[in-house]
């Protein structure tokens, strides 16, 4: 059945975002070091790439790679109680990836950040809940091309 070989090949890119909700204790930074650390060994191992936004009590991220792994990997994050208020913006086939180094993580970024703002389409605070499937991709896509340039990075 050629569409299901097809379909099986096929790149899937889920996007989310979500509230921080991080338990007393350990330090915010060290909480996000640890939650990166697992995510790069165990994306490395389901051949997930993607990025990852920690910004101003948000995260925003794009999951690529084969369609059970962005899903089984998505389940597992959905149950972590470090974030809450998932909401999933776009879920389905890819094309090419978009985010081929998953060691790009994006946490500190300067809010005078033209090509940030540009890309959330407004200079106000930092509205997640506002993005749109094209509009998320466009944020992500932004971030990446300042961490190339800049190597900002966690
Ligand atoms: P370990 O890090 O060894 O943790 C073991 C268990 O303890 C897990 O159940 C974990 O959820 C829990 N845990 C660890 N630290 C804490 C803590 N400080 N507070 C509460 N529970 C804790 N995982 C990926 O594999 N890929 C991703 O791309 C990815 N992205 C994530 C994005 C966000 C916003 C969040 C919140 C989590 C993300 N995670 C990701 C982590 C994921 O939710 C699981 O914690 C992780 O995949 C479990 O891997 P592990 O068994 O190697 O975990």
């Amino acid at each position: 059945m050629p569409n299901e070989i097809s379909s099986s090949r096929t790149l899937h890119r889920l996007i989310y975002t979500s509230r921080q909700a991080f338990a007393a204790g350990l330090g915010h930074d060290q909480e996000i070091e640890a939650l990166i650390r697992a995510s790069i060994r165990n994306n490395r191992a389901s051949a997930i790439t993607g990025l990852l936004l920690v910004h101003d009590g948000w995260f925003v991220q794009a999951l690529e790679g084969p369609a059970a792994a962005v899903m089984t990997t998505y389940q597992r994050i959905l149950n972590d109680p470090r974030h809450t208020d998932s909401r999933v913006v776009s879920a389905g086939p890819g094309g090419a990836r978009e985010f081929g180094d998953w060691n790009m993580c994006a946490r500190r970024f300067s809010p005078a950040d033209d090509a940030i703002l540009d890309a959330l389409s407004q200079r106000s605070a930092f509205d997640p809940s506002a993005l749109t499937d094209k509009s998320a991709l466009r944020l992500l896509k932004a971030v990446r091309g300042i961490q190339d340039r800049t190597a900002l990075s966690a």
